[in-house]
């Protein structure tokens, strides 16, 4: 059995997921080059990268299985344009997004020799939490889905309207990652922003997080769109317990592309919320996507968004280079910016991601930080709590998961170097 799983934190989140529960049901997971007689293709459909990566996964999956293997498709992909894979040859089951938490199920009964049509239907939020991922960070789904239709976005039509989980099991599923060594836990959805539990939005279920869990566990938060943001939200977040990295998707710096996408700020509104964040938490890490080449995008657009990009000294930034997806009002436009601009805007605006990542990490040479611990070939990466990634050499075996103090003893272009401070003084 193999899971192999493209696109966002939350479809990799699903995937371990479902590796795991077969795990436990007594599947054998391995590589896809291991000779698995069952893979399960968990695909994105984001872009039309994400589209083509999965595509060619399912290809390969079906080239190297032998001939009685069970080909599974599912995720984002899958629940978009099931036929469109199911032509590809070798698919033998495509699974909805609504039955992906039940593949385990269905495998089961497959192998067995019953039935495997989709059976019990166990929604976005029955999938099981791995205790034992070889991450150290725990990834836990609270919120899938969304309401809005951005003209670019396809994600809606993937994973339908916004759902949020139970407040009660979030509080239970961090309590359980504690007691098993989790010291980080990153609350992830498709936009965790708009979560609505009765009576809790994002701020209510924080503050109900933060007083019903164990004080050594911190909270991350995946990314939230800017207009999420209200008086509520600015205060939770000043809890040392959350993290001080924020990733506030932007998409774009001028407000006439930001009308065109259909996205519900204006630059103005964005400059006020990082701004206020930056002054309640001084040390954070902001990330921000970044769409490049969407229709009428003029090169003063675009100069608008580097200097915002600039004056906001992003940590981090992911840029995508726009590419129509069907079934969004954008598919309708005109999709005039040429490859050639797309390819050469992008390049620049990653120069700059580089240029500015490395000044963040750098003013952080010489302090010590708070580092969940990732473990290495030879050694760790330490997570700090601003989200800086930083390579410790050596270090005692065994410290996985430990939240320790980690000092940042060499900032480069390349990369971050630190060592634990517990052990080494
Ligand atoms: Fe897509 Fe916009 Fe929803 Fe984000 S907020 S998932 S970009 S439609």
């Amino acid at each position: 059995m193999a899971v192999v799983s493209h696109g966002c934190k939350l479809n990799q989140f699903e995937g371990e997921s479902l590796a795991y529960a077969l795990e436990r049901r007594g599947f054998r997971v391995v590589g896809v080059e291991d000779d698995p007689d069952c893979v399960v293709v968990n695909t994105c459909t984001v872009t039309s990268r994400g589209d083509r990566k999965s595509r060619n996964t399912i290809m390969r999956a079906a080239r190297i299985m032998r001939e009685e293997g069970l080909l599974v498709v599912t995720g984002c992909y899958a629940q978009t344009d099931p036929d469109e894979l199911r032509k590809l040859g070798g698919v033998g089951l495509v699974v909805s997004q609504r039955d992906k938490s039940n593949i385990p199920g269905l495998l089961e009964k497959h192998f067995a020799g019953t039935s495997s049509e989709n059976g019990s239907e166990t929604g976005p939020f029955g999938f099981l939490q791995s205790l034992h991922s070889p991450r150290s960070r725990a990834f836990v789904k609270v919120q899938d889905g969304c309401d809005r239709r951005c003209g670019y976005c396809k994600v809606p039509l993937a994973r339908g309207r916004s759902v949020s989980r139970d407040s009660r099991d979030i509080a239970r599923a961090l309590q359980e990652l504690h007691g098993s060594g989790y010291r980080e836990v990153v609350l992830t959805g498709i936009n965790l922003g708009s979560y609505r539990y009765e009576s809790l939005r994002l701020s209510g279920l924080l503050t109900y997080l933060l007083r019903e869990t164990a004080s050594g566990l911190r909270l991350r938060l995946s990314s939230i769109e800017p207009d999420c943001f209200d008086d509520s939200l600015f205060e939770v977040v000043t809890d040392r317990r959350i993290m001080p990295h924020f990733h506030i998707p932007l998409q774009s710096g001028s407000d006439r592309v930001l009308r065109r996408m259909s996205r519900p700020y204006g630059v103005a509104q964005y400059r006020r919320i990082i701004d206020r964040i930056r002054a309640l938490r001084e040390e954070c890490h902001l990330a921000t996507d970044l769409i490049v080449g969407f229709p009428g995008e003029e090169e003063d657009d675009f100069l608008k968004t580097v200097d915002l990009v600039r004056e906001a000294s992003y940590a981090s930034i992911h840029v995508f280079r726009y590419s129509p997806r069907d079934g969004t009002a954008a598919a309708l436009m005109d999709d005039d910016v040429s490859p050639s601009a797309k390819t050469d805007r992008s390049a620049r605006l990653a120069a700059l991601g580089r240029s500015l990542h490395y000044q963040f990490c750098k003013k952080f040479e010489g302090s010590v930080r708070e580092a969940v611990l990732e473990p290495r070939e030879r050694g760790y990466i330490g997570v700090t709590d601003n989200y800086i990634r930083v390579h410790i050499s050596g270090g005692s075996p065994g410290l996985a998961r430990n939240c320790l103090p980690v000092r940042i003893d060499r900032v480069t272009e390349e990369r971050t170097e630190g060592r634990i401070v517990e052990l080494s003084s």
